[in-house]
């Protein structure tokens, strides 16, 4: 994993020593001797994490953090606080300052690594994430940092085999989390599937179960592939935490636990799954709107040129038919100029319910422009396809369309083209262009028919 990481301290010896590492864990680093330096780096250079010492002239290294944290453009970045030995203190007002971590000092190299790959690879997915959303703009940057302490009422799974190390997490983190208490492998996989948990907090010395292979097991099932894992481990264990830094366990914890640090790693790692699942619930939203036609609910023209190529090529590879409809309401303006266009829009979305109400599962509905609708029907011989149409017709000539706000009631028909790929279409383009042919042919043909096109 490469990235630029800034270190922060006032004492060229302490910025030697991590700089020194990190550069042998081939990360790119930049340093800054204050907090004014380190504010001014951040804007001009892209920096991935910063590794930030506490006790500085000028300004310390909370107010340095709670800059950062504050302005939109750096809220993002992974800040890692460097505190003195046994500075609890200096915990909480970090925490308070928007701090995603902490390392003491004389800094230990398997946690400094551990750590600050742990926060680069969620950074990364936040990155990622972001910068697609931000492309549809649909979301503003840092507004999931905004609120501090919003990580209260946090959904926990802890899975832990002994009933006094049980009893102490869960009273240390009833401030800030429902905590759910499990003691095996079988009763964490059960539980976490059933309810959505925003952190799993592992024992990893368990005398009943193996603590690696449920975290292996969280990792590889689709309910539990982005649930954050702290594991909890004693000291000196460092080959268990290296395998489990491996398998993807976001974060550790030694024994004995120090409350304000469990639950320091406990907010960090929610945090973060929560702007995470922000930002793809908006980037799914922006991606479904993109496609969706907003009256109807059905897919748009967008959808369909894109899809139609998929099935088009589809049906040409595996040597399966492939029907297309085209239908357009008749005499539809009349609609507007007689009952007004809020009622033709109620007409409009009663027509695409009737269409889906007729289509099958597998065939693709789409709303191709004002009042014209596209089915496709994938797998579909002639024969079925024309039966198809003819149903859909009369499913809009038999009923009535009935005005909600008015309750007036208006006859409607529609009309439709149809066409097959054969060996003469050759492209996407050209089975619409015979199906709108047909559907030309089935308008001067009177209307309220289903004309199919010449093979
Ligand atoms: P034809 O039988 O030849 O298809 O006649 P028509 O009146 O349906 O066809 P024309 O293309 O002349 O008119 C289509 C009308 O559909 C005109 C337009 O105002 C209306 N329309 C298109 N989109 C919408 C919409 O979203 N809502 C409403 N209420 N009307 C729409
Ligand atoms: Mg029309
Ligand atoms: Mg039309």
């Amino acid at each position: 994993m490469t990235a630029r990481i800034l270190v922060v301290d006032d004492i060229p010896a302490n910025v030697k020593l991590l700089e020194a590492r990190l550069i042998a864990e081939y990360f790119d680093v930049l340093t800054a001797v204050d907090g004014f330096e380190a504010l001014s780096i951040c804007q001009t250079d892209q920096v991935d994490l910063i590794l930030l010492d506490i006790m500085m002239p000028g300004m310390d290294g909370f107010e340095v953090c709670e800059r950062l944290k504050a302005d939109p453009h750096t809220a993002h970045i992974p800040v890692v606080m460097v505190t003195a030995l046994d500075q609890l203190a200096d915990r909480v007002r970090g925490l308070r300052a928007g701090a995603d971590d902490f390392l003491t000092k004389p800094v230990n190299d398997l946690q400094l690594v551990s750590r600050v790959k742990s926060l680069l690879r969620l950074k990364a997915l936040s990155d990622e994430l972001r910068v697609r959303s931000e492309a549809a703009r649909s979301f503003a940057v840092g507004e999931a940092f905004e609120d501090n302490g919003a990580e209260e009422n946090a959904r926990i799974l802890l899975v832990d085999s002994r009933p006094s190390s049980q009893e102490r997490i869960i009273k240390t983190l009833k401030p800030i989390a429902d905590i759910m208490a499990v003691s095996d492998t079988q009763a964490a996989l059960y539980t976490a599937g059933d309810a959505p948990f925003e952190l799993a907090i592992v024992n990893g010395v368990a005398d009943s179960f193996d603590p690696l292979r449920l975290c292996s097991q969280f990792r590889s099932l689709e309910r539990t592939r982005v649930l954050p894992i702290l594991i909890v481990a004693e000291n000196g264990d460092d080959e268990m935490l290296v395998r489990a830094l491996d398998l993807g366990v976001n974060d550790y914890i030694l024994r004995p636990i120090d409350p304000n640090e469990l639950i320091a790693r406990c907010l960090t790692q929610i945090k973060r799954k929560r702007y995470n699942d922000l930002l793809r619930a908006s980037l799914n939203q922006t991606i479904e709107l993109a496609v969706t036609d907003p009256l109807t609910g059905l897919n748009n023209r967008r959808y369909l040129d894109n899809h139609l190529t998929t099935l088009f090529s589809r049906s040409m590879a595996r040597g399966r038919p492939l029907s297309l409809v085209i239908t357009d309401i008749d005499r539809f303006k009349s609609v507007n100029d007689a009952y007004g266009h809020a009622a033709g829009d109620e007409v409009l979305k009663e027509f695409a319910r009737r269409l889906r109400a007729n289509a099958r599962g597998a065939d693709l509905l789409c709303r191709y422009g004002g009042e014209e609708f596209v089915l496709i029907m994938p797998d579909t011989s002639e024969e079925l396809a024309a039966a198809a149409a003819e149903k859909l017709r009369a499913a809009i000539e038999t009923e009535p369309f009935v005005v909600a706000s008015s309750g007036q009631s208006i006859s409607l028909t529609a009309s439709f083209g149809l066409a097959f790929r054969s060996a003469s279409i050759l492209t996407p383009h050209q089975l619409l262009n015979q199906a709108d042919t047909a559907l030309y042919q089935a308008k001067n043909g009177g209307r309220n028919k289903v004309v199919a096109a010449a093979a």
